[in-house]
């Protein structure tokens, strides 16, 4: 990694611009901004960045190919995952090409298929290939009966969700950007000279451009600056994952014939070596409704039962929910106030990881169009993560790296083999794990089999020495974050007005 380049810490200080919200679109859209000659601002409401949606979701690095032609997403989605994964190697984020196989049950869907790869050269991809059942057996000989046939699609991968905006806002924050975290925008003035002060608990920021990142509040942010042009209505998606054992099951990602709601519960393998099932897509009112049913869980069973019947006998390792930003339009919510110096990003319903980049270009190409003078800096630094994948070699496995230090070879988490050394590192990084969760999506601690029963204690006291701070605060700060609604009261009075 280069080396850290301290970053302005005048909070107090007059930005050019503001992006509210860490997840993997804001961060993408500091990074973006970092290229430039200007004093930039991230902040979050949480206590760590990309604690939203961008935390659990399927973590497909989608090609964009089911996507409705001519729409923004399309467009956007396309670009994504072709700068994604460019960016991806160099800076160490863990994405394996896997493709996937998008699954034909019945006769319906089976004449769904050309129609879908339609779709997909009008979205300019043309790699899809047909294939017969019995290929698709000997693709995947542990898939369900009677799967008809199969479309391939060779570019779909698999993606760290948690690396990705980290290594954005890494790179952002060694470039000068200020990271703000635990900083609720609660409140917006804008001052008669143009300047909008974003009225956190602690500190009023003040900015000439303002971008709204803020996930599934964005439409509660985009109120504040007086535009009421969408609704977000959280889309609740459960997800099982399924223990390490079961990875020798599945080789692709496997899809099924999308509907106009959701793309359909798939089966897919994880960068960490696992194997999830799901989402599923239930619209909701409770943008903090992050627990699983046991309805949709038993609906995952049923599906996954049916797509890949061994998957269902083996160990469950975890559950999760991710909410998806829907709001009552099909496409991105993205819109250029250039009078008012604000951007509104709202609407990232279901493949924003993947257009993450592409966003950021667009959003940062909006902003220049309204104004905003982009000098590039002379040393754009790059970044280079830690690797967490399965693929790459893991400091326990590297003799050479333990020589060096033998903290790398010294465990504390033993089902994801997760080391000292490496909690030593995401303590000391440039955006450092100051919470339990934070340090679980740098390292991967406490995500295995046993769900931290055997290594909790051990792997937070080790966090608590490293860090200053005590056991008891670590644990309430992870209970926090397991609430993610960071506008708190305030907020939902100044929307009843
Ligand atoms: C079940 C599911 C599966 C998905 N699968 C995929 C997939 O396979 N591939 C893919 O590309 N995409 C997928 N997605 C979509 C993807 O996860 C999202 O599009 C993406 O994470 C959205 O990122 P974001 O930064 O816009 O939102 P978020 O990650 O939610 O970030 C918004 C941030 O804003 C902050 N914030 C909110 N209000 C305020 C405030 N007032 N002040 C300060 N900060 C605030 C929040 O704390 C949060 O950190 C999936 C989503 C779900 C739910």
């Amino acid at each position: 990694m280069p080396a850290h380049r301290e970053p302005v810490h005048d909070r107090d200080a007059r930005f050019d611009v503001a992006v509210i919200g860490a997840g993997v679109v804001g961060a993408a859209i500091a990074r973006e901004l970092a290229r430039y000659r200007l004093r930039c601002l991230l902040l979050d409401a949480a206590a760590d960045l990309g604690t939203g949606t961008s935390k659990a979701n399927t973590a497909i690095l989608h090609t964009g190919f089911d996507a409705k032609p001519g729409s923004l997403e399309a467009q956007l989605v396309n670009r994504g995952h072709h700068l994604l994964s460019h960016f991806g190697p160099e800076a160490g984020i863990p994405i394996e090409r896997l493709g996937a196989l998008l699954v034909a049950w019945d006769a319906e869907q089976l004449s769904a298929l050309p129609s879908i790869v339609d779709n997909a050269a009008r979205n300019g991809y043309m790699r899809l290939r047909h294939v017969s059942a019995d290929e698709l057996y000997g693709l995947e000989p542990h898939l369900g009966r009677v799967a008809l046939a199969a479309l391939e699609i060779p570019d779909e991968g698999i993606i760290c969700p948690f690396t990705t905006p980290l290594a954005f806002a890494t790179q952002a924050v060694l470039n000068g950007v200020v990271l703000a975290l635990s900083s609720p925008v609660q409140a917006v003035r804008s001052s008669a000279d143009g300047t909008h002060v974003l009225q956190t608990p602690g500190t009023a920021f003040a900015a000439r451009y303002v971008v709204n990142a803020a996930g599934l509040y964005a439409d509660v942010i985009d109120h504040l600056f007086g535009h009421q042009t969408f609704t977000v209505v959280p889309r609740r998606g459960e997800l099982i994952v399924f223990d390490k054992l079961a990875r020798p099951l599945v080789r692709h990602i496997l899809l099924q014939v999308p509907t106009t709601v959701s793309k359909g519960v798939l089966v897919s393998p994880t960068v960490f070596g696992n194997v999830i099932l799901g989402p599923t897509a239930e619209e909701i009112t409770d943008k903090t409704a992050g627990g699983s049913t046991a309805a949709g869980i038993a609906a995952l069973h049923a599906r996954g039962e049916r797509i890949l019947p061994a998957l269902v006998e083996e160990e469950v390792s975890a559950v999760y929910v991710g909410l998806r930003a829907a709001t009552e339009h099909s496409d991105y919510q993205i819109a250029f106030y250039p009078a008012q110096r604000y951007v509104c990003v709202g609407g990232i319903r279901s493949t924003g990881l993947s257009a993450s980049m592409a966003i950021a270009e667009h959003v940062v190409q909006g902003l220049a169009d309204a104004g905003l003078a982009l000098e590039p800096t002379d040393d754009f630094r790059t970044v280079r993560m830690a690797n967490i994948g399965e693929a790459g070699a893991r400091p326990y496995q590297r003799a050479e790296l333990i020589a060096t230090n033998p903290d790398y070879g010294r465990i504390v988490c033993h089902c994801e083999r997760v080391t000292r050394g490496e909690i030593l590192d995401a303590v000391g990084a440039p955006i450092p794990a100051r919470t339990i969760d934070g340090l679980r999506r740098r390292t991967r601690a406490l995500f295995g089999r046993c769900q931290g029963f055997f290594c909790a204690a051990a792997v937070t006291t080790l966090l608590a020495e490293a860090t200053g701070q005590s056991v008891g605060t670590l644990l309430a700060l992870d209970d926090a974050d397991q609430v993610p609604s960071p506008l708190g009261e305030s907020v939902k009075v100044m929307e009843s007005k």
